[in-house]
């Protein structure tokens, strides 16, 4: 009765549009959970919503993915609200300075981030739907935003696969084929980037475009809906430990309120749930904690299901799972979300404001110096993120330094810079700056260390005292290059340096690099320096313009020599001073390899380094001519013997000729020691510890991770007479995502631990730490006239890592 006279209240608010809309069901001509719905036809539903209720319907495209598919975000709220969506908006965000007087709680809804957790895009439509017809009510002081899919790419490719390979009618066997993806699966996006994974970093398109629009916003309520494995009961908030010690107590207390919300709902349908379990709070690029650290309350929801579960299939204990009760779960607790911050929008709002004060942390300013190419591309970043900072030119700031890991001091004479957390975004800096984020329980989902200045290669100092920033230096002056000179020299130490050269080689620009310092005309050259004579570039008419124009676009600074006589080291006629071989790239992908670490390098060559590659399917891979190719990169995986006695040999016939492997992670195990190239397996520590008292059963998960490296950082030192290490320090910070570990080399050892193995950042467990001492990370070998290059550890990982990248660009241009 009180259901009637409720929507006997809508009816009259909304007079014409409610009895007009279509359901999903009706619009698409199926019964939602009966088929997936393709990209395209969740966009026509919501743009028939906008159009059949434009007055409590607003639609943006806020951006295109790699595959030209349009990104959504739906505002769904009371005809008052949509009327005046921008003064509200504009109110909500004066929040953030500790002003105005908003009284609408703001929830954001993601669905879909993984492409083939598909059953959120299908429930996001009936939640709409149902906010729009039955639960109005909660609208009239709620905004809610819906982004209906958030990697459409990864969607589509999940749902177009399984709609070819369904049986019909669907078969709930997990057997059949419609349950078994396979190798190039939906859960990441086009480059097989784990966007749930971005949110800190931004290195992809559809992140980059979200967080404009999250800034815009900056939500109090944001969801994340997911799905897990097939026997999984539905998890909700509150998240499991740990949590980041930045979080709030009202941002705990919430988490707790609304999951026994959930629970009420779940509880009368007999549904089963868990919370507290298995997904925590720490790791800054999730969908949940990215939220929480800019003020929100973010969550996860995961239902059972994910690309395995198809339309229906049989669970372990029996039961059947279908996509419709996916569908009812996910709806369940979207709604529910809506409603709870609905009744407490009030306190959302003066928490939130409260999350924007200062939060008077121990760090007030990261005072960063270094390389200018790194401290540009770590502004870049914070611009994105909407936080603020300033150049420093001068002065010594004492704190705790990232270099040594203890006070000191440091001193800036130029290309300085300092971000500090008194500012609006002052929790997201802490986060993300601080030397070593507090860990309350080692047990937990992902990487344990991220610290930018870590990250970015700076030297940095963490001050308790607050620095002023001081006006920059100007802009910089355009490197006019002398037409009538002998030879062009520029530097090599970052990516930047590495696009500019692989732009140079499409261009068919010849380039030499020289592997001794020397000195000319009274300036000074490190190993690395590229050298760019008119003498190799007679072939090409244009040759100057075109080193001009791209040296502008890369803003390199270019050294115009009327001579190759230098005043000290080789000369550019000594065979120390070799040609850039122009490298023609192939890099193995499927089978043994793993689709996120394939994903990383396909992404490095066509959207950083802007250079081409041959990808090559392991289904034909040993039909391959090779000799086309002179790199072969093998990603991580898990090869174990992928590679037969025959194709051993041939590999080695081609890298003797002049062929150059670069073996990442796993694949390093693939042509390893035993299998005729130089590299052995560390041998483990052998186990004297004597077990007095037998370990209670309960603790072996804790007993495990003594093993385990999950994601720390550690310090490394660099021989940067190496040509895998041009353009680096004496010492380099590496992020370890694992115990594997490798006995240095004969020869060439580029970049490795020595005793010390107690990380810098980061949780590593204690048999770990010794199993990584005196272990190489970068290494290569030469066998014939050819390379094998070892990268133990990832310097693309999640794109991210941004120091680590000219070593992979030393492997593909310096090494010849
Ligand atoms: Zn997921």
């Amino acid at each position: 009765m009180t259901r009637f006279l409720f929507f006997a209240a809508i009816l009259i608010v909304f007079p014409t549009h409610s009895q007009k809309l279509k359901s999903p069901s009706e619009f698409l001509g199926y019964g939602l959970g009966t088929e997936f719905t393709r990209h395209h036809e969740v966009v026509d539903y919501y743009k028939y919503l906008a159009e059949a209720a434009p007055d409590r319907v607003k639609l943006t495209i806020y951006g295109q993915t790699n595959e030209r598919r349009p990104l959504l975000l739906a505002y769904v709220s009371s005809p008052e609200n949509i009327a005046s969506l921008e003064t509200i908006r504009q109110e909500h965000l004066k929040s953030t300075q500790g002003n105005g007087n908003s009284t609408k709680a703001i929830v954001w809804l993601s669905y879909n981030v993984h492409g083939n957790e598909s059953v959120s895009t299908e429930a996001s439509m009936k939640t709409i739907y149902e906010l729009l017809t039955t639960k109005g009510s909660y609208l009239e002081n709620t905004v809610v935003i819906m982004d209906p899919c958030v990697n459409p790419d990864g969607r589509d490719r999940y749902s177009n696969w399984y709609n070819q390979y369904k049986n019909t009618p669907h078969q709930v066997d997990p057997n059949s084929k419609e349950h078994n993806e396979g190798w190039w699966n939906g859960r990441s996006n086009h480059y097989m980037f784990d966007l749930n994974r971005d949110w800190a970093w931004l290195t992809q398109v559809e992140s980059q475009q979200r967080i404009k629009k999250f800034n815009d916003w900056l939500p109090h309520v944001h969801v994340d809906f997911h799905e897990q494995g097939v026997d999984n009961p539905y998890y909700f908030a509150p998240a499991a430990e740990p949590y980041h010690e930045v979080i709030t107590n009202f941002q705990r207390d919430f988490q707790v309120i609304l999951g026994k919300n959930h629970a009420k709902y779940f509880d009368a349908n007999g549904w089963f749930y868990f919370t507290k379990e298995v997904f925590d709070l720490f790791y800054p690029s999730y969908g949940d904690t990215f939220p929480i650290y800019n003020g929100s309350i973010g969550m996860t929801y995961e239902q059972g299901g994910s690309g395995r579960a198809g339309l229906g299939i049989i669970t372990g204990i029996g039961d059947t799972l279908t996509l419709k009760d996916r569908i009812a779960h996910h709806f369940t607790t979207g709604l529910s979300t809506v409603e709870v911050s609905s009744q407490n929008a009030k306190k959302l709002n003066e928490e939130f404001k409260k999350f924007y004060q200062n939060q008077n942390f121990k760090y007030k300013s990261y005072v960063l110096k270094g390389n200018k190419d790194n401290l540009d591309a770590l502004k870049s970043l914070l611009e994105k993120h909407e936080i603020q900072f300033g150049d420093l030119s001068s002065g010594s700031y004492k704190g705790h330094a990232y270099g040594s890991g203890s006070n000191g001091s440091m001193s800036v004479d130029k290309n300085g810079m300092v971000v500090s957390t008194n500012q609006p975004k002052g929790t997201l800096v802490q986060v993300l700056f601080e030397p070593s984020a507090k860990l309350t329980d080692s047990l937990t989902y992902d990487i344990t260390a991220w610290s930018l200045p870590y990250a970015y290669g700076l030297e940095a100092i963490a001050s308790t005292s607050l620095v002023a920033p001081q006006s920059n230096g100007g802009a910089v002056s355009k490197s006019m290059i002398n037409p009538n000179s002998y030879a062009y020299l520029t530097d090599w130490n970052s990516l930047k340096d590495a696009k500019f050269l692989a732009e140079l080689l499409k261009e068919g620009i010849r380039v030499r690099k020289t592997d001794h310092p020397f000195s000319i005309d009274g300036k000074s050259f490190e190993r690395g320096t590229l050298i760019i004579t008119k003498g190799d570039n007679t072939h090409d008419p244009n040759f100057v313009q075109k080193l001009q124009s791209i040296a502008d676009t890369f803003q390199k600074e270019i050294v115009s020599t009327g001579t190759g006589f230098v005043d000290s080291g080789k000369d550019f006629g000594s065979s120390y001073v070799q040609m850039i071989t122009e490298p023609k790239i192939a890099v193995l992908s499927g089978g043994p390899t793993s689709t996120l670490r394939f994903g990383e390098i396909w992404h490095f060559f066509e959207q950083q380094l802007h250079y081409p590659l041959t990808v090559i399917d392991d289904e034909y891979a040993k039909r391959v001519d090779l000799d086309k190719y002179n790199i072969l990169i093998l990603p991580d995986g898990r090869y174990g013997n992928y590679f037969d006695e025959d194709q051993l040999s041939e590999l080695k016939d081609w890298v003797r000729k002049g062929g150059k492997i670069i073996a990442m992670g796993g694949a390093i195990n693939a042509i390893d020691g035993e299998k005729g190239f130089g590299i052995k397996v560390k041998e483990k520590e052998k186990e004297t510890e004597q077990i007095n008292t037998p370990l209670p059963y309960e603790d072996a998960e804790r007993e495990q991770i003594k093993d385990a490296i999950t994601g720390a950082i550690f310090k490394t030192k660099v021989d940067n007479t190496h040509p895998l290490a041009y353009g680096y320090g004496l010492d380099y910070f590496t992020l370890k995502l694992g115990s594997s570990s490798y006995d240095y080399l004969d020869g060439g050892n580029a970049v490795y631990i020595e005793d010390s193995t107690k990380p810098f950042s980061g949780f590593a467990g204690s048999k770990a730490q010794k199993k990584i001492s005196k272990s190489l990370i970068y290494g290569s070998e030469q066998f014939g006239k050819g390379h094998v290059i070892y990268m133990v550890d990832n310097p693309l990982f999640r794109g991210f890592w941004e120091n680590g990248k000219l070593f992979f660009a030393n492997a593909l241009f310096m090494i010849n």
